[in-house]
């Protein structure tokens, strides 16, 4: 795998407001400070943390233009920021990624029980925990929540981009809000 310089992984860090155990590949990426020639060929990470983004960044686009990755980099608007860094990269106050480095003993979801997972796609996409949420951003941009669309969708102007950033901003407050009730039960 790539050598990423210190200094530019924190000045991603910084720039996207990640949690510090994001992968190298993805904090550039979130951060749009990816060499776009030298995306990593091997790294497994990049294609779980930003399946949002794009499933393979080796993958090109089916009608020639730029992939998700280019179009994402290249976008014309959009800040990331807390939030939506943590909705990109899923490392962020879902149970499986604090279960995963040590904050949690447990991963399920607490609405849909424990054989599910708290990860970002499900909390995101699939919990119904969600859909007045979800309802808002769909009633917005006219069109469906889902992993595969969010991020072309989001990138789409200015609009959209807003009303998407305000459903991760709902979805991960309230997380870390119940993730903080937990820990001052637990105490
Ligand atoms: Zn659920």
């Amino acid at each position: 795998m790539r050598e990423v310089n210190l200094k530019y992984r924190l000045c991603a860090i910084r720039i996207s407001c990640a949690f510090r155990t994001i992968s190298d590949d993805a904090v550039l990426v979130i951060a749009g400070q990816v060499p776009l020639g030298e995306l990593a060929r091997e790294s497994k990470d990049i294609r779980t943390t930003l399946s949002l983004i794009q499933e393979d960044p080796r993958a090109k686009a089916e009608d020639g233009g730029p992939t998700s990755i280019e179009a994402w980099v290249n976008r014309k608007q959009g800040q990331v920021d807390y939030y939506l860094t943590q909705e990109l990269s899923g490392h962020g106050c879902f149970r499986s990624y604090l279960k995963q480095y040590g904050h949690e003993t447990e991963d399920g979801c607490p609405e849909c029980g424990s054989g599910i997972a708290e990860d970002a796609q499900h909390v995101l996409f699939e919990c119904h925990r969600f859909n007045h949420e979800g309802q808002v951003l769909e009633e917005i941009t006219g069109t469906e929540v889902q992993p595969e669309t969010h991020v072309p969708l989001m990138i789409g102007n200015q609009r959209t981009w807003e009303a998407a950033t305000a459903f991760a901003v709902s979805v991960l407050r309230t997380l870390r809000l119940l993730e903080r009730e937990r820990r001052g039960a637990a105490v």
